[in-house]
């Protein structure tokens, strides 16, 4: 089990020299726009962090997560709990163009000096999050409809309105992370 929370801020030249590895539990605290998302039995998402160099030089962060959120499941739109994982390796580079020069497998992490390890946390929850959620197959149905009863017509008229209405939170999720491609 993991004990101590992730610090939040980290000396990149520090942590590549030493390699160090960081792991901790993140919550609402640490990362906020997943306050909603968490499931109340287990709120928290543990994640791992590892820095070092690569052949070439080039300082990276390995990212390792864990964790559940509860979404809404497109068919029955009740709640369902969905296990997230994520595993990437992230090449810090200070700028756009030093992000160009790094080894294939390499997703550039722009930063200079520190990096905010929960920040970091919370963009890699966002790309590890489903698009859609669903319960397993044959556990749940389509609610029956609150306009009258259900044909073959109105499967189709549901897959609209689904799409009509998506998560709040991961539109916001979504727009978040255009403004910090900076
Ligand atoms: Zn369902």
């Amino acid at each position: 089990m993991l004990a101590a929370p992730l610090p939040n801020t980290v000396n990149i030249r520090k942590a590549v020299t030493r390699s160090a590895r960081y792991e901790g539990s993140l919550g609402a605290e640490q990362i906020p726009q997943f306050a909603e998302l968490l499931d109340p039995a287990s709120p928290e998402i543990e994640v791992v962090v590892e820095f070092g160099e690569n052949d070439d030089g080039q300082q990276f962060a390995a990212v390792e997560m864990q964790g559940k959120v509860v979404l809404e499941c497109q068919r029955c739109l009740q709640p369902v709990i969905c296990e997230l994982s994520g595993n990437s390796r992230l090449g810090i580079v200070p700028g756009d163009e030093q992000a160009k020069q790094l080894s294939a497998g390499l997703e550039p992490l722009i930063a200079v000096d520190d990096v905010d390890l929960w920040e970091l946390a919370e963009e890699e929850l966002a790309l590890a999050l489903p698009v859609v959620a669903y319960h397993p197959d044959g556990e749940c149905e389509p609610p029956k409809s609150d306009r009258q009863g259900r044909s073959e017509d109105q499967e189709l008229g549901l897959s609209e309105e689904v799409s009509a209405n998506p998560f709040s939170v991961l539109s916001s999720l979504l727009n978040n992370d255009d403004t910090k491609e900076k």
